[in-house]
Parts: C-alpha cells; structure tokens; sequence
C-alpha cells in the first residue's frame, strides 16, 4: 500500500505548517495532537488545499471546535467537550483535506 501523490504532497505541507507554528497550537499554545488546518476550508476553496498559507497548526480540540463552527453546530459546553477529550486520549494523525 504505497502513498499517493497526493499523501506524499499533503504530508510534506502539513509538516511546513507546523515548523512554521513552532510545532504548537496557533489558538491555545497546546502542544499535544497537533493537527493542521485549513483556515479556508478546502472544501469551498480546493485551490488553495496547497498553500501554506492556508494552513495552520490546531490541537484537536481547538480544530474540533472550528470543524463543528464550520458546520453550523454550536460549541461543544465544556462537560460534553471534557468527556470528549476523555474519550479521545488515543493519539492519531489526521488528514483533513
Ligand atoms: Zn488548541
């Protein structure tokens, strides 16, 4: 199962973007389950899936509460978003294109 081009280009950017952020969460400072972002999502704006400076560095609570803002849901209220973080102790990578 080899990687795409498109895996291959992707993973190279997300890892610009967090050099560029000091490897830390552009919103909180969070250092933990970095995850990279799309400040346009890239769903509206497929041209700019590339450009680093669409990109910024979030920890996944920070990216959740984006992606769900982004979706039309309200916040999380904090018990909901503390069992959350709970439930999701395991460390994963996530690609969001
Ligand atoms: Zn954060």
């Amino acid at each position: 199962m080899g990687l795409s081009h498109h895996d291959r280009r992707w993973r190279a950017l997300r890892l610009a973007a967090k050099r560029r952020d000091g490897f830390k969460c552009v919103k909180c400072g969070s250092r933990i389950r970095l995850e990279v972002d799309h400040v346009k999502p890239a769903r509206k704006t497929p041209e700019l899936t590339y450009e680093l400076s669409n990109l910024q560095t979030l920890c996944s609570r920070c990216h959740s509460a984006k992606t769900r803002l982004e979706c039309g849901h309200a916040p999380l209220s904090p018990e909901r978003q503390a069992w959350r973080d709970l439930v999701r102790s395991t460390p994963k990578e996530t690609a969001y294109a």
